[in-house]
């Protein structure tokens, strides 16, 4: 049997008409910037995730660069994050020539250690990026209380977390200063190309956002502050807008292959056995609730590399989110980091590997999946 990590063709052919007749509206109507259709989805994501604003940006990488910008991050100032993220997470702050300060993750959720963020806190510090990794929140109660008590600015790195919740119901991305979205492919929400979003309930940074995304131009062609090309494709927005009322019922399936996995592992002793540990769902209401939203469903396994590479005899797509932590990527290495400093953060990148766990996926599948995995492991 061959199940890839990811199918996006099982994803997109049922909606294909949808997805046909909006990008035919658009080229029919020949505006390919920004426009009624970014208007519409900047709406609809803010309202998704409980916030007031949404700007469209290119990519959420650009989401992060545009939401450090409108801060006026710059030279000299640092900004606390995570050593375990996608590069964009730290790309953001170096680019702006700002000082990236690591913490620690959890080793339960693998997000920021809230409880080291206080120790990080210097004079210049400016911001602290949580990101909600595979799609389950930081823990931002705490965050946000040391971010108030020491006047910074959060930008949530929401990229793998659209409509994840944390404890008390709060969406990603409306908690902190600024959230930010990814709509890669791969994402939860994803587009037929890049693209993103930053959520806010403060309309200045709404307003400042949009200046930013076009070069820092207001009114066209008069620049009072440098900016870039951030727009979001009129031809992505009308896309997405298709695909958002799906989105629910996509997480639910998601949570439902992550209950059915846990219930397999279990089952077959994985844990006990061969030491594997299942993610961990942090945040659950009445022991019911479940507000991962499973962008990513991630084991802990020791011998992780033999295990993918039997997968991938055996037809099972993977991945390692991430094989090399930030604080040990080569073009950092002026920041002076050495194996060994952010070690719950390093052993992630050894132990983690990543299941496939797309809505389509189906029981066979999934159980082909565990069973691959317990053989894989079995040796
Ligand atoms: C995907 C991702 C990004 C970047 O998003 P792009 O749209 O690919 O630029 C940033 N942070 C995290 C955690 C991501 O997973």
């Amino acid at each position: 049997m061959n199940v890839p990590l990811l199918d996006l063709k099982a994803q997109h052919e049922p909606i294909r008409k949808d997805l046909l007749a909006a990008m035919e509206r658009v080229l029919a109507q020949n505006n390919f910037i920004l426009g009624q259709d970014v208007k519409a989805l900047e709406s609809q994501v803010a309202a998704y995730s409980q916030t007031r604003f949404g700007v469209g940006v290119s990519s959420g990488t650009d989401a992060l660069l545009a939401a450090l910008m409108a801060l006026d991050v710059k030279a000299g100032d640092e900004v606390i994050t995570t050593p375990l993220s996608f590069f964009a997470t730290v790309g953001a702050i170096v680019r702006l020539g700002a000082t990236p300060v690591f913490v620690d993750i959890d080793p339960v959720t693998y997000n920021i250690d809230a409880n080291r963020i206080e120790a990080a806190v210097t004079p210049r510090t400016k911001a602290i990026i949580p990101v909600h990794l595979y799609g389950q929140c930081a823990d931002m109660t705490p965050i946000l209380e040391i971010a108030a008590k020491h006047g910074l600015a959060v930008v949530e790195d929401a990229a793998q977390a659209i409509g994840s919740e944390y404890r008390d119901g709060r969406r990603a991305g409306s908690m902190g200063t600024m959230g930010c979205f990814s709509f890669f492919p791969s994402k939860n929400l994803g587009g037929l190309g890049d693209g993103g979003m930053v959520v806010t309930n403060d309309e200045t940074l709404a307003e400042w956002l949009q200046v930013l995304r076009v070069q820092g131009g207001k009114p066209k062609y008069y620049h009072r502050v440098i900016g870039g090309n951030f727009r979001l494709d009129t031809l992505q927005a009308a896309v997405l807008s298709v695909k958002l009322p799906y989105l629910d019922r996509w997480t639910k399936l998601r949570q439902q292959h992550a209950e059915l996995y846990e219930s397999l592992f279990r089952q077959s002793g994985v844990e006990a056995t061969f030491g594997v540990r299942l993610p961990h769902a942090a945040y659950k209401q009445n022991g019911v609730a479940h507000y991962h939203i499973y962008n990513q469903f991630v084991i802990a396994v020791p011998k992780r590399d033999a295990l993918r590479d039997y997968l991938k005899e055996k037809g099972v797509g993977t991945e390692i989110y991430y094989p090399v932590p930030l604080h040990l990527q080569e073009c950092l290495v002026s920041l002076g980091h050495r194996a060994g400093d952010f070690p719950e953060a390093e052993r992630a990148c050894r132990d983690l590997v990543a299941l496939p766990i797309y809505p389509e996926l189906n029981e066979d599948q999934q159980h082909y999946v565990a069973q691959t995995v317990l053989e894989g492991l079995a040796g």
